[in-house]
């Protein structure tokens, strides 16, 4: 039997439930009908006034795409649907009398806008064009719609340029003085159809075809070839649409928005697609026009309800007198259609359960339904439809969830570029930290520091950055760098602050002592304004016009989150290192702090030279001594942390960077013991840089990531380990003690590889926690736990779990161990090329691998709760405000995630779509 290319709009559902043996869902027939094809089934189901049509299925393009000729017994069974059409509009395709004109259009299975072909008013020729003359009393429209057919079946199934027709009909208008299509005169036109004629007929040697079957082949045709076109195959290397999915292609009778003032055309959402408002009908239509005037932007379209023809006449600056004579919306010329149409826009989005974008046109008096399609949005109106439609009982809370992906929430509380703003890009990085900013280019901190001081927005340009860097990073408004990856510091930082970032961006070249930077023949000099967009990776010169957002004001998105809240197994920690960062990660909606990086308190100005006393310190009193300057410091900010957190719990995790990072570079040392020894042999200066030198020397290490640091630095400093956690438990005692505050201390031991260097750092830990205790008469929940970052800690989580309350898997650093791929400089030199050139499907830095560092996690859960069942297992790495990372680690049983502050609100949305997923099976 030959197979069923071609499906009838009224019958077709119910056909191709037959071929399959059930009925089919939505996303079934849009995969056979294409997006159109589907709508228009489903539009036709539901009792909306739809044009008789049929759909030759996206299976017979797949097939002509083979061949470039019809599958076997696809024409028969088109020329047998258009019988079917014929009969239910009493028209007859090629007929003298009534002739029958279709419309033929592409459709594919995700809407492809204008990437693809439409074809109007076919079946016209000389003879047809005369009776429908005579059908209408319309002479005019007769020869509009043919010059029209002419130009439109030249250009899409001829490949001969609408633009030679179009300036053939702008000669016509000028030399009648006139500046509408609609004002052109009848005779004009009729000139104006034999001049298309002639120039078809001198362009191909052969007069324009006249057959309508021979006019529906070839447009037929056309439409299965414009997949392959150059726009359309641009569009889907963008969209990530595979190439072989072909398009349907719908055959449609045609109805005319042309045929006088009781007739017109328009396109509208059912909501405000940019902020998803549902005030009044937004969308356009024109009076006495064909679909394509309302897009080519000839005239100017009106707006569909009174109230959005009012505002826009205001934003547009015209009186209220002119509109209502010009430009009157159809609510008020056409208030019986207006009503019928607000009913079935209505009934479609309650139908389809979401937010629609349909085509109509009225025909003398007659409102014909044309297309729907659920409609494309921003961002923020995604977040404010879900909530909206689940708040009005269209849709369930968890089905909102699942129609907001956590990348728009991202989205939401990042200025943005504004997107129809002209750019002029000159490179593209690592999109490091979402955000937009615009400010000159200052190539050192300090400078940056002060450039914002005097008032300037300052982008901060440098190779990398560093600790002393951090003072002018939160100054400026965004940062960029030459080098490091997704974990750089710069990003950490960056991502920490809500500071737009881009790392890692080999293309540019910094030169800090010229202060400027190249990026091919371009000098971007120190004052020049640039651009950077944490979203794409992308560094513009110039300013670029913003967009802004709020958290607090967005009560849809806070709404929202509250649900997800109800939902999500998996908790939401932060990661913050002071007061500020945990008070607005607890707005976001935190429930505890997973990872505070304490040597970030070291890095403060006051606390450094007490670390660099303690470094250097050559005696037990020297180093006590530094030991003691430096704990007032942490615990000033432990307490603060713990105000703000209120009786959430707090992971405080000990020391961990090289310590090294705290000294001058030795590069530095070098060259300034050098300079001193020429100009200044004998004084105190050179002696002390002489001595720092010989510290560093003695500190420097080939690997310092795989050297001094994490519990081997609280294990070698003496007495480092039992300063941090007395300054911690002094703080939580006395937040209890004095202010009443509820506390959960939690002390995380970093980089444990051996379970005896864990065995040693927690009985110190233990020992200073109760002593502190003692001492201030009040007891505090204490728990001691470490971080899972080298492979050895992962393969003996066994061991592990034995001697903890809880694990946190630190999976940047276990990343970098178990790729053997350096988190700090991997990206610039082969990563982002590695993913670029799909040798890896993503960046693991920022999207858990889960076949390689996953799989090393899974199995320490399932060992670690085997050993120790109370076991209690979070994550602290990058990895914690990944959304699909995140999907994985609900499925293997983790407690919590924890993240920046500012992805908080992404991780609640993506916990909760996870549960949703696995648990009961959503897409
Ligand atoms: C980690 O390694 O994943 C981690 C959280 O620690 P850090 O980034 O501070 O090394
Ligand atoms: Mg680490």
């Amino acid at each position: 039997m030959t197979r069923k290319w071609v499906y009838q709009s009224r019958s077709g559902k119910s056909e191709y439930a037959e071929v399959l043996g059930r009925d089919p869902d939505v996303a079934e027939t849009k995969i056979l009908f294409g997006g159109k094809g589907a709508g228009l089934m489903e539009m036709t189901g539901s009792g909306a006034a739809v044009p008789p049509s049929f759909t030759i299925t996206t299976e017979a393009c797949v097939e002509y795409m083979k061949t470039a000729e019809f599958p076997e017994g696809m024409w028969e069974q088109t020329l047998e649907a258009l019988k079917d059409i014929e009969a239910q509009t009493g028209k007859t395709f090629g007929d003298l009398t009534n002739p029958l004109l279709v419309s033929v259009r592409s459709g594919a299975r995700q809407s492809m806008p204008g990437m693809m072909d439409t074809v109007l008013n076919l079946g016209l020729n000389e003879e047809t064009r005369a009776s429908l003359a005579e059908l209408t009393g319309n002479e005019w429209f007769s020869y509009d719609a043919y010059r029209r057919f002419i130009a439109m079946f030249s250009d899409i199934v001829m490949d001969f340029s609408r633009m030679h027709f179009e300036g053939k009909l702008d000669e016509l208008k000028e030399c009648e003085g006139v500046e509408t299509d609609p004002e052109v005169s009848l005779e004009g036109l009729m000139s104006l159809v034999e001049e298309y004629k002639a120039m078809y007929k001198e362009h191909f040697g052969e007069a324009f075809p006249t057959d309508p079957y021979k006019q529906l082949d070839l447009s037929i045709k056309a439409v299965f070839d414009s997949w392959n076109g150059a726009r359309a195959v641009a569009y889907r290397e963008h969209e990530g649409i595979p190439h072989d999915w072909g398009t349907a292609v719908n055959v449609c009778t045609m109805v005319f928005g042309n045929m006088g003032n009781d007739s017109g055309t328009g396109v509208a959402f059912s909501r405000d697609p940019a902020t998803g408002k549902h005030d009044y009908m937004y969308g356009e239509f024109l009076i006495n026009a064909q679909g394509e005037d309302v897009v080519a932007g000839i005239r100017t379209p009106q707006q569909i309800s009174l109230a959005a023809s009012r505002a826009w006449a205001e934003s547009q600056g015209v009186p209220e007198k002119e509109r209502s004579a010009r430009y009157p919306s159809m609510e008020e010329v056409m208030p019986d259609i207006y009503g019928q149409f607000l009913d079935i826009v209505d009934m479609l989005e309650r139908h389809y359960q979401d937010m629609q974008d349909v085509e109509f046109t009225i025909e003398r008096g007659k409102l014909w339904m044309l297309q729907t399609r659920t409609g494309k949005r921003t961002a923020a109106a995604a977040v404010k439809i879900a909530v909206d439609m689940a708040e009005e009982g269209i849709i369930t809370k968890e089905e909102a969830i699942m129609r907001v992906e956590p990348e728009y929430v991202d989205l939401l509380l990042r200025p943005s570029f504004d997107p129809d703003a002209p750019k002029s890009l000159i490179a593209k990085g690592l999109n490091a930290s979402p955000g937009a900013a615009v400010g000159i280019a200052i190539f050192d901190a300090e400078r940056a520091k002060e450039a914002t001081e005097g008032g300037k927005d300052v982008v901060l340009v440098r190779p990398e950055t560093n600790p002393d860097d951090v003072p002018g990073m939160l100054a400026s408004k965004g940062v960029l760098t030459q080098t490091g990856g997704a974990t750089s510091h710069a990003a950490v930082v960056a991502r920490g602050n809500n500071l737009p970032c881009v790392a890692g961006c080999s293309a540019i070249s910094v030169d800090t002592t010229r202060r400027q930077f190249t990026v091919g023949d371009t000098v971007v000099k120190e004052g020049n304004t640039i651009s950077i967009d944490g979203f794409s990776g992308e560094v513009y010169l110039g300013a670029v016009p913003m967009i802004d957002a709020e958290y607090e004001k967005q009560s849809e998105l806070i709404e929202l989150l509250s649900w997800a809240d109800e939902i999500r197994t998996l908790g939401v920690r932060t990661n913050a290192d002071y007061p500020i960062d945990a008070q607005r990660a607890v707005d976001f909606g935190a429930e505890g702090i997973g990872l505070c990086r304490t040597e970030h308190m070291f890095f403060d100005e006051r606390a450094r030279d007490a670390v660099v006393r303690m470094i250097m310190a050559e005696t037990d009193e020297e180093r006590e001594a530094a030991l003691d300057e430096m704990l007032p410091f942490q615990e000033q900010d432990f307490e603060g942390i713990f105000e703000a957190m209120d009786g959430k719990p707090v992971i405080m995790r000990l020391i961990d960077p090289p310590m090294h990072e705290f000294l001058p570079p030795r590069e530095e040392l070098i060259a300034e013991v050098a300079r001193l020894r020429v100009t200044d042999p004998d004084s105190a200066e050179l002696a002390e840089a002489e001595k720092m030198l010989q510290v560093v020397n003695g500190m420097w290490e080939v690997n310092p990531m795989m050297g001094l640091r994490g519990c081997r630095a609280g294990i070698m400093y003496k007495g480092l380990t039992e300063m941090q956690t007395r300054a911690y438990f002094q703080a939580a005692c006395r937040c209890a003690k004095r202010d009443g505050i509820e506390v959960h201390p939690e002390v995380m031991i970093p980089l444990v590889s051996h379970v005896n260097e864990l065995k040693l750092e927690r009985e110190k830990l233990e020992t200073v926690a109760k002593q502190v205790m003692e001492e201030e008469g009040i007891e505090v929940p204490a728990i001691f736990g470490t971080m899972i970052e080298t492979p050895r800690a992962a393969i003996t989580a066994d061991e592990i779990a034995r001697q903890v309350a809880f694990i946190s898997f630190g999976t940047n650093d276990m990343t970098q161990f178990v790729y053997g791929i350096s988190r700090d400089d991997a990206e610039g030199k082969f990563l982002l090329q590695y993913v670029e050139r799909g040798i890896l499907p993503s960046n693991p830095f920022q999207i858990l691998d889960e076949k390689g560092v996953g799989r090393l996690v899974k199995m320490c859960v399932e060992e670690g709760k085997a050993a120790n069942p109370e076991l209690e297992i979070g994550l602290c790495g990058e990895h914690g405000g990944s959304p699909p990372s995140i999907a994985f680690l609900h499925q293997v049983g983790l407690d919590y995630v924890s993240c920046s502050p500012y992805r908080v609100p992404i991780a609640r949305l993506a916990a909760a779509r996870a549960a949703l997923q696995y648990e009961y099976g959503r897409k």
